[in-house]
């Protein structure tokens, strides 16, 4: 287990991507506790980050703050190993779209790809995108300024996540 303290509270792509799965993990993540590096799926994700798209432009730093998987041609791809958590994927892509619209990009694009099953979603940031990621930034904002992390509740997720056993051992 590696522990540092995060004083700067900048909220990461990851940061952004677990307040959508669970805040409990996000506020964990925050406080410097990071246990991912053990956890078999973020062994799988290195791996297929090391062997995915080797001539692209890969982990682009966008405002000091979200680092993006590959960017070709303008569009942000973002690689995952499986469809669990799809929903956290989408809108780790919607925030770094944001960023890039806050850069100045005026309509940008990501790709959702998937490539053990052969899977590509293409997305965009609409209004109410934005509108909801500045929302979801104020309640990320109030959870990892918490001096205690946030009520356990038990989802699917548990059974693999990373701090299962600060959660129930
Ligand atoms: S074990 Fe479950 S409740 Fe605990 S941090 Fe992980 S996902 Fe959240």
């Amino acid at each position: 287990m590696k522990v540092e303290h995060v004083e700067d509270k900048k909220i990461t792509g990851l940061m952004f991507a677990y307040s959508y799965l669970c805040m409990r993990k996000l506020w964990f993540y925050s406080q410097g506790i990071q246990m991912e590096q053990n956890s078999e799926d973020v062994k799988i994700g290195k791996l297929l980050d090391e062997n995915s798209y080797k001539k692209e432009d890969k982990h682009i730093l966008i405002n000091d703050c979200v680092n993006i998987d590959y960017l070709k041609d303008g569009i942000v791809y973002e690689i995952k190993k499986s469809k669990a958590e799809k929903e956290m994927s989408v809108a780790q892509i919607k925030y770094y779209l944001y960023h890039l619209w806050k850069s100045g990009v005026a309509s940008p694009i990501g790709i959702l790809k998937i490539p053990s099953i052969k899977y590509q979603e293409e997305i965009s940031l609409l209004q109410e995108d934005i509108e909801e990621i500045e929302n979801q930034l104020i309640k990320i904002r109030e959870i990892i300024l918490k001096k205690c992390p946030p009520s356990l509740k038990e989802i699917k997720a548990c059974k693999k996540c990373a701090y299962y056993e600060f959660c129930y051992i």
